[in-house]
């Protein structure tokens, strides 16, 4: 299904992220070139190094809110750039609303000046602290716009609105991805998610940081499905938020059980203030996906948490 993607010349921005770094992976696996662009902020070089030494890739320091140019033909521009964790955002709130905008406009502008396809990178917080549980894509959501996770949330909202603008006005062929919480090798330990910092804790034989009292829940989706989710939808015909998740959803008490499993050690948890706004349920529906994708997520928390424990001992050996 992902072979049309051959020979195209894909422009990955935030490619040195989490998630960007395993859609260039994959992108040059089906055989297409990529052209990575990144300004570090949240993301490291060293998640594509893996990639330097083939020509098909190259990586450009740069930031997105500036006027992009890249030089010949492209066909595909994934915008991924953008904080992503609620540390992240909360440290870099200026800056996450303006890649979400201004980044999302020139993103946006590139891709016309192209002709290229272009898909968003959105998100399950454009739900904020949902009132509908599970989440549909016809749900409008429940943002605090001026809340301290509003940065973020109401970028996304903007740059969702910016982007099927596009595609009205313009006639640019677009998606959209509402990614719900995605977890694996390659999130930066100290980067402040639960999996991430319940992982470290672990490890480490600390008490697992629960904010509240842990039973909000998230609905956990591995990497490798979201990357194949993502793909099948930028090859897809459908314009449109596309929910892309695991919709398999669990407490975060739970989640920091199952992360003392798959590391083999108990240190238990300890409890901290909940943060403003935190939604208290996540999960997504993700009958669309399953429609017009044909995809849903295979691999499950217990699995997809398995096959991640080596990245965090790897990361946290050399500290
Ligand atoms: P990440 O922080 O690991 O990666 C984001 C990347 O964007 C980083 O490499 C960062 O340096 C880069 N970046 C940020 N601002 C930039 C700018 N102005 N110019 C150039 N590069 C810039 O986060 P991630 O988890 O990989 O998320 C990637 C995208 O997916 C984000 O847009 C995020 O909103 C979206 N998303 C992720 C998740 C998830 O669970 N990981 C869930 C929903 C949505
Ligand atoms: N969380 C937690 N401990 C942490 C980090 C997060 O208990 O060290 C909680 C957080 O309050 C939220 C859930 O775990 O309820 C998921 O948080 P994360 O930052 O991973 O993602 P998001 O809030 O964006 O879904």
């Amino acid at each position: 299904m992902l072979s049309s993607l051959a020979g195209r010349h894909v422009v990955v921005l935030g490619a040195a992220g989490f998630l960007g770094s395993h859609l260039c992976s994959r992108l040059l696996g089906v055989g297409a070139r990529v052209t990575a662009i990144d300004n570090f902020i949240t993301g490291d070089a060293d998640n594509l190094a893996a990639l330097m030494g083939d020509e098909r890739f190259a990586l450009v320091k740069y930031d997105v809110t500036d006027y992009l140019h890249v030089a010949g033909q492209v066909d595909d521009v994934l915008h991924f750039a953008s904080p992503a964790s609620p540390a992240d955002y909360l440290r870099w709130p200026i800056q996450t609303l303006k890649v979400g905008s201004l980044g999302t406009h020139k993103a946006l502008g590139l891709a016309r000046a192209k002709s290229a396809r272009f898909l968003l990178a959105s998100t399950s917080e454009v739900y904020g602290d949902p009132l509908v549980n599970p989440q549909p894509e016809s749900y409008w959501g429940n943002v605090n716009p001026i809340g301290p996770r509003g940065v973020y949330d109401e970028a996304k909202r903007f740059a969702e609105a910016l982007t099927l603008a596009y595609h009205r006005q313009h006639d640019l062929d677009v998606r959209i991805s509402r990614t719900f919480n995605t977890y694996g090798p390659y999130m930066r330990v100290l980067d402040g998610r639960a999996v991430p910092a319940f992982f470290a804790a672990a490890l480490r034989d600390r008490p697992l940081p629960v904010y509240g009292d842990g039973s909000q829940t998230r609905s956990l989706c591995y990497v490798d499905d979201q990357i194949e989710g993502l793909l099948r939808l930028l090859v897809s015909d459908y314009v449109g938020p596309v929910n892309i998740g695991n919709p398999e959803e669990v407490t975060i008490l739970e989640l920091a059980e199952a992360i003392q499993d798959a590391v083999g050690n108990h240190p238990g948890v300890a409890f901290h203030p909940s943060p403003t706004d935190d939604p208290k349920v996540r999960r997504p529906d993700t009958t669309l996906a399953e429609e017009v994708l044909g995809w849903k997520a295979s691999v499950d928390l217990t699995d997809g948490l398995s096959r991640t424990v080596d990245w965090f001992r790897q990361q946290l050996a050399g500290r």
